[in-house]
């Protein structure tokens, strides 16, 4: 007996995308979205155009709610426009294009339990023969992190702000808290989302700081309006990550994806990309959670073995860099060629490309670099960690 083809738990970035993808490559296939709640004020997701290939910007496309031709970023020794084209989803975009498709029912509820072919749902249990896992929580304890937390303002501007493209990083702020730039979408002539983002070692947001760095920013420019919407994010930077131990935990259970999979950007924290990836994977076996499972495993390993360079960048961001050091591992990133860009955000670098990004005059001290090379001692101690918590989880548990 099965109530769904599919079910698909969380209703956040991930599952959404899956949704999108499967819906697309078989309109029959009956899906379940259970979500327990949406971000008060909604969510925007963006993206470089440069990140999708072809099929994905096709299944993507009904859920973009807006798309730049170029972008810009701002250092204190240069600003440059690049060429590659931007583009942004929101909540609403998202939801609207999910509800085009007949075969997604979305479910507004918790799952409390859910496991390869079951999901528990107030005390019932809804049966389907594949089941994925999109519920968002990072796996840290298979992971060594710093974190870039952030607020965003969406606002509503009196008059014309005149900014056309997005500005990805603008780092001709006060450097305060690690390293700090600003970051800004504009949706409309005169509604534009502005969000203040800082790297820190700790993940501990101070948003009356970023929300008075934000108004300032745009009183200085000369943008007066009001709060249309507000977002918060305390985002991952990976400078570790045994997959190979999270994958093995996982077996048996619902097939995991997205931010609970660990699939993002080890240096943005960044999902989308890698969630569109995944759902064409995704799309292609999702007729059983064994062979769904398998599938996003393999795509997933390959994945976390092709981060390796992107982990030690973290490591060098985090470890190696005095904050003021951050500023200029970027600035530096940020002089070299396009596609080089493009594929550093798509996460597609090449060996010429990883040994570009570190020639030149080097930001941080060599023996500090050489020192982060490896990551295997902060995987050693996040299994440590892991380990010491299941075996007092397991004493309490005797205990009981
Ligand atoms: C404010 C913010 C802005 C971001 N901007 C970008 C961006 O521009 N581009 C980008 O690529 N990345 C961005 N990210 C990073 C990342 O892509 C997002 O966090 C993305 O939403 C992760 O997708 P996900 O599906 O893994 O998790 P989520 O989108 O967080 O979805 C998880 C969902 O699971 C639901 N859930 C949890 N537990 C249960 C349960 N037991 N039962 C039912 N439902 C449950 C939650 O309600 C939630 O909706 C941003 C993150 C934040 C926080």
């Amino acid at each position: 007996m099965r109530d769904a083809d599919l079910i698909l738990v969380g209703g956040g970035l991930a599952n959404s995308l899956i949704a999108l993808a499967v819906a697309a490559r078989d309109p029959a296939r009956r899906i379940l979205l259970v979500d327990a709640g949406a971000q008060a004020g909604g969510h925007t997701w963006s993206f470089h155009q440069t990140d999708l290939n072809d099929r994905q910007r096709q299944w993507l496309a009904p859920a973009i709610a807006c798309a730049w031709p170029g972008q810009e970023v701002r250092f204190s020794r240069y600003a440059r426009r690049l060429r590659t084209g931007y583009a942004s989803l929101t909540s609403a975009s998202l939801a609207a294009a999910l509800a085009a498709c007949p075969s997604v029912i979305r479910i507004p509820a918790r799952a409390e339990r859910i496991s390869a072919k079951r999901v528990h749902i107030d005390g019932q249990a809804w049966r389907a023969p594949c089941v994925i896992d999109g519920t968002g929580r990072i796996p840290e304890a298979y992971m060594a992190l710093g974190w870039q937390v952030f607020v965003g303002v969406e606002l509503d501007c009196a008059a014309p702000h005149g900014r056309d493209v997005p500005i990805i990083m603008d780092a001709q702020v006060a450097q305060n808290d690690g390293y700090r730039f600003v970051y800004t979408l504009p949706f409309t002539d005169r509604r534009i989302l502005i969000e203040d983002t800082r790297y820190t070692d700790g993940s501990v947001l101070d948003e009356a700081d970023c929300l008075a760095a934000i108004h300032d920013y745009a009183a200085k420019r000369g943008w007066e309006g009001a709060e249309a919407r507000r977002e918060r994010g305390v985002l991952p930077v990976v400078m570790a990550f045994d997959a190979a131990a999270f994958w093995a935990d996982a077996a048996g259970g619902a097939v995991p994806v997205g931010m609970r999979a660990g699939l993002f950007h080890p240096v943005t924290g960044y999902s989308l990309p890698l969630a569109a990836r995944v759902a064409d994977v995704a799309a292609a076996h999702a007729c059983d959670t064994r062979e769904a499972f398998a599938a996003v495993r393999r795509f997933a390993l390959q994945e976390a073995r092709r981060q390796t360079y992107s982990r030690f960048l973290s490591r060098l961001l985090f470890r190696a860099a005095e904050p003021e050091q951050r500023r200029r591992i970027l600035e530096h990133f940020y002089r070299l060629s396009e596609p080089l860009i493009e594929r550093f955000y798509a996460g597609r670098l090449t060996l010429a490309d990883r040994a570009r990004i570190l020639i030149g005059k080097p930001p941080v001290p060599i023996p500090r670099a050489l020192a982060c090379l490896s990551e295997r001692p902060l995987l050693k101690a996040a299994r440590r960690k892991r380990l010491g918590e299941e075996a007092l989880l397991g004493a309490n548990a005797e205990g009981v």
